[in-house]
């Protein structure tokens, strides 16, 4: 009998491809311990990982690992690219506030068999970034994916410790539609609205915004 699910362009284009075990394994295990399912969703988890092929990092900085299903595929990324050039060893930082999904991350990470180039640091992100700075780390791929109120500083920082021609990828952009309804004026609204508008603008950065899904935004450091 014919399907009663509602067929959307995201729905159809991710019926093309064959699901992705390592997120079902995450979904399960966030499921098991009642913890939100945010992850980022596959069809940008595959743009993270051709991002970073295209570009050829070698380095990426996450912020917010949650179970790590957005870090497996920063990762997918990275060891092809490790592979193909055989240079320097690739790394994957990600800085998680909770300890608990540091650890749930890891374990996936590792399950998914790239526990050998991802380091996850805990504690409030801010402070991770400026022991980076302090340890002189820069990075050539960026993915912010935590805590709202932050994104403008994250990309500040995330300019800062950026290689010359280094790609920032933030998600969330329409914070569920409340970006884009006037009537909503929560603070954490409103600094998404400013981290929206100073992407698209900043002279530092040559960007686009994809609407699918929670919306996405990409840049190059010039
Ligand atoms: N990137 C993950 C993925 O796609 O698999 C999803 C990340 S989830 C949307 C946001 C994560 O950011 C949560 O795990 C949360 O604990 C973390 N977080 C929130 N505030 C933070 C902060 N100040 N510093 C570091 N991590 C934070």
């Amino acid at each position: 009998s014919p399907s009663t699910e509602p067929v959307t362009a995201e729905s159809y284009l991710a019926a093309l491809y064959e699901p992705d075990k390592e997120l079902l394994r995450i979904q399960a295990a966030l499921e098991e311990r009642k913890l939100p399912q945010i992850s980022v969703d596959p069809a940008y988890g595959r743009l993270l990982t051709l991002l970073i092929n295209i570009s050829g990092a070698h380095t990426a900085l996450e912020i917010g690992a949650l179970g790590g299903y957005s870090g497996i595929c920063i990762a997918r990324g990275l060891k092809a690219n490790n592979c193909k050039w055989e240079s320097a060893e690739s790394r994957l930082v990600s800085l998680e506030i909770r300890q608990e999904f540091a650890d749930l991350a890891l374990s996936n990470i590792t399950a998914a068999g790239y526990g050998d180039i991802a380091e996850f640091r805990v504690g409030a992100a801010l402070d991770s970034l400026e022991q980076l700075e302090r340890e002189g780390k820069t990075f050539d791929f960026f993915f912010i994916d935590a805590d709202k109120v932050n994104y403008p500083n994250y990309l500040e920082w995330a300019i800062k410790l950026a290689n010359s021609g280094a790609i920032i990828v933030a998600d969330n952009l329409l914070m569920r539609g409340r970006t884009i309804d006037p009537n909503v004026q929560k603070h954490s609204v409103q600094v998404m609205r400013d981290f929206n508008r100073m992407f698209a603008a900043d002279p530092r950065l040559e960007s686009t915004m994809l609407p699918s899904f929670d919306g996405l935004a990409i840049a190059r450091v010039k």
